[in-house]
């Protein structure tokens, strides 16, 4: 079958997130499905207690979601502009970041980042549970997908809507949705379009 057109791509995604229900069995075999892609695909993600973590694996994530939840409609919305992935250290801040960028020339890209903090701080590194977007987490890699998820729910709200705020309802409603998350109290960050 061809693929979507970008504009339709981003309808039936908006569809997607907004009236799918799926059973917690369906979702917890879908985080499986992409955990397997990526730890067979990563030279370092191929444990849960991985040590070492690359952009390149923020990527295979991407990739993973997008084929395993949203049947390919995330990269079809992208409409062909780019998404770059990024780790940071934000020490404290938020611990992700989705933005849209718009060049001087009109040239629009998409980048997430991942502050890897929460991923090798003292709490997991102890082998205790640490609680990320409302979801007990009781692996580095657990941690890395829930943090990963939420900003990519930024930027399938930002590809539909034009704008994205993980205090708002549409955003509670998507996480709870797709990956069950909780609200966070207080949210995390709100996101808006571009920079
Ligand atoms: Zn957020």
């Amino acid at each position: 079958m061809a693929s979507p057109s970008p504009a339709l791509a981003r309808t039936l995604l908006a569809e997607n997130v907004l009236l799918f229900l799926w059973s917690d069995d369906l979702i917890a075999h879908r985080m499986k499905q992409v955990r397997e892609h990526v730890q067979s695909q990563s030279r370092h993600l191929h444990r849960d207690d991985f040590a070492v973590v690359h952009p390149r694996d923020l990527h295979l994530l991407f990739e993973a979601y997008d084929k395993y939840c949203f049947e390919g409609l995330c990269g079809g919305a992208l409409e062909g502009h780019s998404l770059s992935v990024r780790l940071s250290t934000r020490g404290g801040q938020a611990p992700g970041m989705t933005l849209r960028h718009t060049s001087r020339n009109g040239e629009i890209s998409y980048e997430i980042s991942i502050d890897v903090d929460p991923l090798f701080g003292a709490q997991i590194e102890n082998s205790r549970p640490i609680t990320v977007c409302g979801v007990q987490c009781t692996s580095r890699f657990e941690v890395l997908q829930r943090l990963f998820e939420h900003e990519l729910v930024h930027l399938i709200e930002i590809l539909c809507w034009g704008g994205s705020d993980c205090a708002g309802a549409r955003f509670h409603g998507i996480t709870a949705r797709n990956f069950r998350h909780a609200p966070c109290s207080p949210p995390q960050h709100t996101q808006t379009a571009s920079l």
